[in-house]
C-alpha cells in the first residue's frame, strides 16, 4: 500500500462553528480553526483503504495568516518526507491555496511525486460537506504517478501554479484558465497528458529552495490612475518594494497620455525593482510588442510575465528576489523560464 502524508495547515475543512454565548454574551463571530483537525483521520476512515495515512498538523490557521513563513515550513517538510511517503495532502484553506501551491511548486525543484492540496467550502463536520469527498480524491491523487503540486477541488486536480480562486460559494472553487485540468476524478480517474513528469535520469536533481522575499507590491491598473500613488510605493522609506507584479489592461498596456505611468514604471526599475507585467484579463498572454501602450512598459525595463496568474506571478517573483538577491539578469531569467508549469508555453493547443 503507498504511504500519503496528510499534513493538517487549517481552512474552513476542519473549522468549527463556535459555541453559543451564554445568556448576554457577545455573539459568535463565525468560523474558525478547531481542535475538530486532530481527529481528521478519525472522521473519514475510510482514507486508510486508499493508502497508509500518516498525519500532521503543522498549523491551524485560516489560511489569510498562511503567508511565506509557513510555505518554507511546508516545502522543507515535503522535502523531508520524500523518505517515508509517496506522496503528500496537505489540508489548506481555500483563500490563499493558490498562493501556497505556486510556493510549493517553486520552492521544490525535480518534484517526483505528487503533492495535493485540498480543502472544502464547508466544514468536515457538517452534514452538506464537501471535504469528504475532496478528502478521499486528494489522497487517491497522492497514489498516482502525477509528480507535480496540484490542487483538488470537486471532482478535478488543477496544476497549482495556474489555479485561482474563482467562486467563493460554489463547490467548485478553482478554475486554472488556459491549463485544462491535470486529472478529472469521475466514476474513473483520467490522469492527463500534459502532466509534468521528471525524465527517467533526473536532468534537474530535487532540491528543496525554501527562501521567498515577502517585499513584493501587487499594483492593479485602474483607468485613469494617478502615477504619483505608484510612486509614493517606492517613496515609502519602511515598506518600498523591492519587485511589483503590475496588473495592467489586456496583453499589458497602461495609460500613456493624460497620466502616463511608464516613467514612474523607469524610476522603480533604474532604482532596482523588478517589474513584472500580468494582465487582469482571464485568460490569454501578455505581449508587450502588440500595442504602443505595452511597448512603453517593456522600453521602461518591466518584464512581460506571459499568462503567469497573478498569484503565481507574486509568489515567483519573491522567490526570484530571494534565490537571486543581487542579481538582476539571473532574475528576469527565471523569471521568463517556464520552471513548473506556470506559463502556459506548450498549453495553447489543449482546450479547457
Ligand atoms: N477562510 C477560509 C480559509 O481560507 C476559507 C476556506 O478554507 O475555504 O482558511
Amino acid at each position: 500500500m503507498k504511504r500519503v502524508l496528510l499534513l493538517h495547515t487549517g481552512g474552513t475543512l476542519g473549522m468549527a462553528a463556535p459555541p453559543a454565548p451564554p445568556t448576554g454574551g457577545s455573539a459568535p463571530r463565525g468560523l474558525a480553526p478547531d481542535r475538530f483537525a486532530r481527529a481528521l483521520v478519525a472522521q473519514v476512515p475510510e482514507l486508510t483503504r486508499l493508502a497508509e495515512i500518516d498525519t500532521r498538523i503543522l498549523c491551524n490557521l485560516d489560511s489569510s495568516d498562511v503567508g511565506p513563513e509557513e510555505w518554507s515550513a511546508l516545502a522543507l517538510e515535503v522535502a523531508a518526507a520524500r523518505e517515508r511517503a509517496d506522496g503528500v495532502v496537505i489540508v489548506h484553506g481555500t483563500d490563499t491555496m493558490a498562493y501556497t501551491a505556486s510556493a510549493l511548486s517553486f520552492a521544490l525543484e525535480g518534484l517526483d511525486r505528487p503533492v495535493v492540496l485540498t480543502g472544502s467550502q464547508r466544514p468536515l463536520g457538517e452534514v452538506r460537506t464537501d471535504a469528504r469527498h475532496n478528502l478521499v480524491d486528494a489522497v487517491d491523487l497522492a497514489t498516482r504517478d502525477i509528480p507535480e503540486v496540484g490542487i483538488c477541488f470537486d471532482g478535478a486536480l488543477l496544476r497549482g501554479n495556474r489555479a485561482t480562486k474563482g467562486d467563493a460559494w460554489s463547490y467548485a472553487a478553482f478554475a486554472s484558465p488556459g491549463c485544462p485540468p491535470l486529472a478529472r476524478l469521475g466514476i474513473d480517474v483520467e490522469v492527463a497528458p500534459h502532466v509534468r513528469r521528471p525524465p527517467l535520469v533526473p536532468t534537474v536533481p530535487f532540491r528543496c529552495r525554501p527562501e521567498f522575499d515577502p517585499r513584493v507590491a501587487i499594483v492593479h491598473v485602474l483607468p485613469g490612475m494617478a502615477p504619483a500613488s505608484f510612486e509614493a510605493l517606492l517613496d515609502h522609506p519602511r515598506t518600498a518594494p523591492r519587485g511589483i507584479v503590475l496588473c495592467a489592461f489586456g496583453v499589458g498596456n497602461v495609460p500613456t497620455r493624460a497620466r502616463p505611468l511608464a516613467p514612474a514604471v523607469r524610476r522603480a526599475v533604474d532604482g532596482g525593482v523588478t517589474v513584472l507585467v500580468v494582465s487582469q484579463a482571464w485568460a490569454g498572454a501578455v505581449d508587450l510588442t502588440l500595442y504602443e501602450n505595452g511597448a512603453a512598459l517593456a522600453d521602461a525595463g518591466a518584464l512581460p510575465g506571459g499568462d503567469l496568474r497573478v498569484e503565481a506571478a507574486a509568489v515567483k517573483l519573491m522567490h526570484a528576489l530571494a534565490i537571486f538577491p543581487d542579481d538582476p539578469a539571473g532574475r528576469a531569467d527565471y523569471l521568463s523560464a517556464n520552471v513548473a508549469g506556470e506559463r502556459g508555453d506548450g498549453l495553447r493547443h489543449l482546450r479547457d
